[in-house]
């Protein structure tokens, strides 16, 4: 019977934490939704999402309000890394190079711009760039159709799952696309564009209209965090170096002239989207995205960016902080009788290593897993070499629920290491 009862507990208290946060934003009304693309213009501005996809493969995501959590929306902006990526995959490192640069721009995300000598654009993260690099998929003799095709499928093994472009939305952006094709028409004057620049212009809109929910995005991200290999798929997409050197240039480039600020107050290398998104990627534990459609000045989502950074700030994510990631974290699990007085089984869980967000999580995972086989459960911390703040919360938090859930929990603590 108690087998049944250990079995039955599913309790996620990542996903309660990151409802707890979304609620702490709810009321923040600032920005607007971007309004130079009609579709998007009519778009609900109620939406508010998370989602974070471990390298593991575990997925949790939450919603502000009901159908939150399966919106689809367009990619926008958020493709080009993921398009960069394709491209590198294509024609190599050094290819690409010669045609768009790696360097931040300081500069807004449709910029006529072009680097002073070489006259590659400065980055495939301004339009100009990402324009650029859409060319280069598949081919100088790929139609417009075969192209998009092409991105389609790689962002569709990226999510784990078929995606499909908005004609809507893309159609309704082509026709207001004067800066874009201004921007082709200046890449094509020094022959980094093919196509005309309307084919040019129409096949990276299309790029931009492909439909995401927030777990494809935290997915896709979580392929790059994987070295590109789809966490849980399986599949490697993209090789291991392409996936650091996206990673690298999102880290630099990636929020557009609010790159530098972003790098130091949040440390996530990330990439936003006017439709309302943002996703970023933790080499080697996750990616994350956020969605809210109304934007800042800057044209990023006020409600995600708020998010981004509290859950950079909560769960100790920045890229920068000098900290071990534990993922092998639980070493043991032993059931074993014990005297009568005792009534029957106890179960030792024993911990070892460092324990972070992530160790804590792969802990709080395994244990519901596994199940505990019996009511009294001994938390043996003798083999961590030391716990940082939010490994503390949650194996105290873990302890309290299961106390809830009618486990008699000790933890067995002989070098203090829990605060
Ligand atoms: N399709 C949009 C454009 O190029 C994407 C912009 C964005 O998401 O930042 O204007």
């Amino acid at each position: 019977m108690e087998e049944a009862v250990a079995h039955s507990m599913r309790d996620s208290m990542v996903n309660d934490y990151l409802k707890e946060r979304l609620e702490r934003l709810k009321d923040n009304s600032e920005g607007a939704v971007a309004d130079y693309i009609p579709e998007l213009a009519a778009a609900d501005d109620s939406p508010f999402s998370v989602a974070i996809c471990t390298t593991n493969g575990q997925v949790y995501a939450e919603g502000l309000n009901d159908g939150d959590v399966d919106l689809e929306f367009t990619i926008q902006s958020m493709s080009k890394p993921f398009a960069y990526a394709l491209a590198l995959e294509e024609r190599g490192v050094e290819e690409v190079a010669k045609y768009v640069g790696v360097e931040p721009s300081g500069e807004a995300f449709n910029e006529l711009s072009l680097e002073g000598e070489t006259k590659r654009p400065m980055n495939p993260m301004i339009n100009a760039g990402a324009i650029a690099i859409n060319q280069m998929i598949n081919g100088e003799d790929s139609t417009v159709e075969e192209r998009v095709e092409k991105i389609r499928q790689f962002f569709s093994k990226l999510a784990g799952r078929e995606l499909s472009i908005d004609e809507d939305v893309s159609t309704s952006e082509i026709e207001t696309s004067d800066r874009n094709l201004s921007i082709a028409h200046m890449l094509r004057s020094y022959g980094m564009v093919n196509d005309s620049a309307h084919d040019a212009v129409e096949s990276y809109t299309k790029q931009c209209s492909i439909k995401v929910t927030v777990s494809d995005l935290a997915m896709m991200a979580a392929t790059l965090a994987n070295g590109g290999v789809q966490p849980q798929t399986g599949e490697r997409v993209c090789g291991r170096l392409v996936a650091r050197h996206v990673q690298a240039v999102m880290a630099s480039a990636g929020m557009y002239n609010g790159a530098g600020q972003w790098m130091a107050t949040v440390g996530i290398p990330a990439k936003s989207g006017v439709s309302g998104g943002i996703m970023g990627t933790l080499p080697g534990r996750l990616g994350l995205a956020a969605f809210s459609p109304k934007l800042n000045e800057k044209g990023n989502s006020v409600r995600a960016k708020k998010l981004f950074q509290t859950l950079s700030w909560d769960m100790g994510l920045h890229l920068m902080e000098a900290e071990a990631h534990g993922r092998v974290c639980v070493r043991s699990i032993t059931s074993e009788e014990v005297p009568a007085a005792d009534k029957g089984i106890k179960t030792t869980v024993r911990l070892q290593g460092d324990i972070d967000f992530s160790a804590a999580e792969n802990f709080w995972r395994i244990i519901q897993d596994h199940g505990i086989p019996s009511k009294t459960l001994f938390l043996d911390l003798e083999k961590v070499d030391q716990v940082n703040a939010i490994g503390n919360e949650m194996l105290k938090e873990a302890k309290s629920r299961l106390t809830k859930a009618g486990y008699n929990v000790t933890i067995v603590d002989p070098d203090k290491v829990l605060k």
